[in-house]
């Protein structure tokens, strides 16, 4: 392709909402096969809400969300924050206690002391790592509502799990379809999420990816994609969070969801303005109309 014709194609993807950091970036576009997606933020709205609540003990739902929302309330997790809004619509927030020794564990949960109480919060593994016993009315109730697509996070109180709270974040209207276009086109697609293997099967049934990669760290999800390419894939990696950005660095195409983390835009070298997915099939179609075609 002539200089000229790669600043139309990027000149073309801005007016669409895709930014092209580079020519480069246009140029890699067309050779890509295989597209990974990230779940949170990306396949998903990335606005969760508590959906349920399972208490098994006796506690009531006001005072076990006060624990939950005064320790909640220091993480940057969107989980986090859904848990602190609803917390908000049961107890007014002059009301909440103080946490101390906060602490998040990344991709696992939050722990914190609360009037003088241990709280762990999290999934399974924070409660294996912190030696807390998972009861079976606790277990079987996550997987109701994982099996749902929803995301189940356990509260635990001195060691004792005293309640599970069911997070549902919707599917991007667009996902599916996106997903059967990438096909058509021949490109294959994956799912990659730090979210448990239930949850994550749930919502690849939904938006049918041909694979999923679940609870994954960030270096899980990188060394997913290096993996691939190793394979002899061409991989792009769309993706939101802090959580994406080595993902998104080793890729061959780093794409970017504009509405996602500073951190994350930098990481890429696609970014997509509009929170749609469908700015991955303009990125390829356009990189394919300016590589095919000129040459
Ligand atoms: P994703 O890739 O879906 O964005 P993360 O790696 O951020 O997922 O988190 C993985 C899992 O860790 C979550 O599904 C949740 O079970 C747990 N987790 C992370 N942060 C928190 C938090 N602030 N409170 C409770 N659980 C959390
Ligand atoms: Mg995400």
């Amino acid at each position: 392709a002539t200089p000229t014709a790669v600043m139309v194609g990027t000149g073309v993807g801005a007016s669409h909402g895709v930014l092209l950091k580079s020519g480069q970036a246009l140029e890699s576009a067309h050779k890509v096969n295989c597209v990974v997606f990230d779940k949170t933020g990306t396949l998903t709205m990335g606005k969760p809400t508590v959906v349920g609540t399972k208490l098994l003990m006796d506690i009531s739902l006001p005072d076990f969300y006060k624990l939950v929302a005064a320790t909640e309330v220091n993480s940057e997790h969107p989980l986090g924050k859904a848990m602190v809004e609803h917390a908000k619509t049961l107890v007014e927030t002059q009301f909440w206690p103080e946490a101390h020794d906060f602490e998040a564990i990344t991709g696992h949960g939050v722990k914190a002391m609360v009037c003088k109480k241990s709280i762990v919060i999290g999934n399974n593994s924070l409660m294996q790592q912190c030696n807390i016993e998972i009861p079976r009315e606790a277990s079987n109730y996550m997987d109701e509502s994982q099996k749902l697509g929803q995301t189940a996070v356990l509260v635990s109180v001195d060691k004792d799990v005293v309640g599970v709270i069911a997070v549902s974040d919707p599917v991007k209207p667009e996902a599916s379809g996106i997903i059967s276009i990438l096909r058509r086109m021949g490109l294959k697609s994956l799912m990659v999420t730090g979210d448990s293997m239930v949850t994550a099967n749930a919502v690849a049934k939904e938006v049918k990816t041909d694979f999923v990669v679940a609870e994954a760290k960030p270096e899980d999800k990188a060394r997913k994609v290096g993996e691939l390419q190793k394979e002899g894939f061409i991989v792009a990696m769309v993706g939101d969070g802090i959580n994406d950005s080595p993902a998104l660095a080793v890729a061959d195409v780093g794409v970017a969801i504009g509405a996602g983390s500073d951190i994350a835009i930098e990481a890429a070298n696609v970014v997509l303005m509009r929170s749609s997915l469908e700015g991955v099939i303009t990125a390829i179609d356009l990189s394919r109309k300016t590589f095919n075609r000129i040459k």
